[in-house]
């Protein structure tokens, strides 16, 4: 399987890295700093297509494939990895969701104001007391009322909480639990009993909105379900295993970008008469977060690749999480050390890259999750040699 970027691919790449280096790291610092949603970023990303990545062209969208979207993703969070949470989660989870499991009036209803930047898309699956026994310990409820269906229930850690206009929601309506969850859309304008709770303050990705959202009687029509009842959960969990290369690749810009930033360090900083890039110590932590980054790449790569061939990754992309999400906070604690005194302090930007990078291992699974994916696939089916 070819790993190499075609043509369009590369043509994208230079383009969104351009504008992020224009457009997203003079302001990546502040932002996290004010712990703001940049909401002025959005006109900008809508014109470059990429808040309709997942969806088709017909519904007004981009239609990438996964190796583009994975492009995208990396070299947003070359600079910030609060922006590039933002892209990944209303492309790869809102969107993507009603792009799977949608009717084409839905798609039609909803996917053109998504891809358009209009509304802002947030998935709300995790709750106060379960994420990764989603299903199992899953308490919001939807109930049939007539022609309606009355949705109770409180969702945690929902990112686009307070700034998103569309909400997939997850919630139980029949008593078996995996098989008994159905995905509803909820518009926060226009659907009564839905709510913005607890504002959440974060370690990082300070400048991606993150908050709790409370459904009270929250009364949506049946033209709002997504899919067939109780199969919501089958849904999610192939939402997931393409996010799950989203995030991947959200923790392969970071991890490049402490690379260079470590990198750029090491030759200018002079101790002992000589940058200290001249030291063998030095030259093995950029060594080791050079050799983990293009790891992590292959596995990103290999893993979307295999998605753009209509192949099912259920080992692939929970690798690719695994490894690259482990490797980025790795390679960011090297970039700090590289930095000495000075990655200690906000005035560069590698401790903010730790910060950011530490939720790849946490968010769409941790890493405890994705190993329990992977051994799974591998007791039953060995490796794919
Ligand atoms: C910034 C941020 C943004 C997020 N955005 C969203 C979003 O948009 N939508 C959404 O629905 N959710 C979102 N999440 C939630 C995220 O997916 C969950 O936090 C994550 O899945 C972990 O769930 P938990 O926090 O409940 O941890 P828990 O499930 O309580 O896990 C706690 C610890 O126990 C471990 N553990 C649990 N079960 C096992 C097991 N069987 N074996 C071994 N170890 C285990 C975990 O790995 C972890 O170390 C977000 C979270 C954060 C922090």
């Amino acid at each position: 399987m070819n790993f190499e970027l075609n043509e369009s691919q590369r043509v994208l790449e230079e383009a969104v890295r351009g504008f992020a280096a224009a457009e997203v790291a003079p302001h990546a610092t502040k932002w996290d700093r004010e712990e703001r949603f940049p909401r002025e970023i959005i006109p900008k990303l809508a014109a470059l297509g990429l808040l309709g990545m997942a969806a088709p062209e017909a519904y007004g969208g981009s239609g990438l494939d996964m190796t583009s979207v994975s492009v995208v993703i990396e070299e947003i969070a070359r600079h910030d990895g609060s922006l590039a949470l933002t892209i990944a989660s209303h492309n790869g989870l809102a969107s993507a969701h009603i792009a799977r499991q949608g009717n084409d009036a839905q798609k039609r209803r909803w996917l053109p104001r998504l891809a358009r930047g209009e509304a802002l898309g947030a998935w709300c699956l995790t709750e106060p007391g379960s994420g990764s026994d989603a299903a199992g310990g899953m308490q919001t409820r939807a109930e049939r009322r007539g022609g309606d269906w009355v949705i109770n229930g409180t969702k945690m850690f929902i990112t686009q909480g307070s700034v998103g206009d569309i909400y997939v929601v997850l919630a139980q309506t029949g008593p078996n639990k995996q098989h008994g969850i159905t995905a509803f859309v909820v518009e926060r304008g226009s659907s009564r009993g839905v709510s913005v709770g607890k504002h959440l303050e974060k370690l990082g990705m300070r400048s991606s909105d993150t908050t709790e959202v409370v459904f009270e009687d929250c009364v949506v029509p049946d033209e709002n379900r997504l899919g067939d009842v109780d199969k919501g959960f089958q849904g999610a969990l192939g939402v997931l295993e393409r996010g799950r290369i989203s995030i991947a690749s959200l923790a392969l810009g970071i991890h490049r970008g402490a690379l260079e930033e470590g990198r750029k360090y090491a030759l200018e900083r002079v101790a002992f008469g000589k940058p200290i890039a001249e030291n063998q110590a030095i030259q093995w932590m950029i060594a080791d977060m050079a050799t983990t980054y293009e790891a992590s790449r292959l596995l990103v790569r290999r893993a979307a690749a295999m998605q753009d061939a209509g192949l099912r990754t259920p080992f692939e992309a929970a690798a690719a999480k695994l490894f690259a999400s482990e490797a980025a906070t790795r390679a960011c604690d090297r970039a700090i050390q590289i930095h000495g005194g000075y990655g200690y302090i906000r005035e560069f930007p590698v401790e903010r890259y730790w910060r950011d990078a530490k939720l790849c291992e946490i968010g769409e699974g941790t890493s405890e999750i994705q190993r329990l994916v992977i051994a799974r696939q591998i007791l039953k089916n060995g490796l794919r040699v």
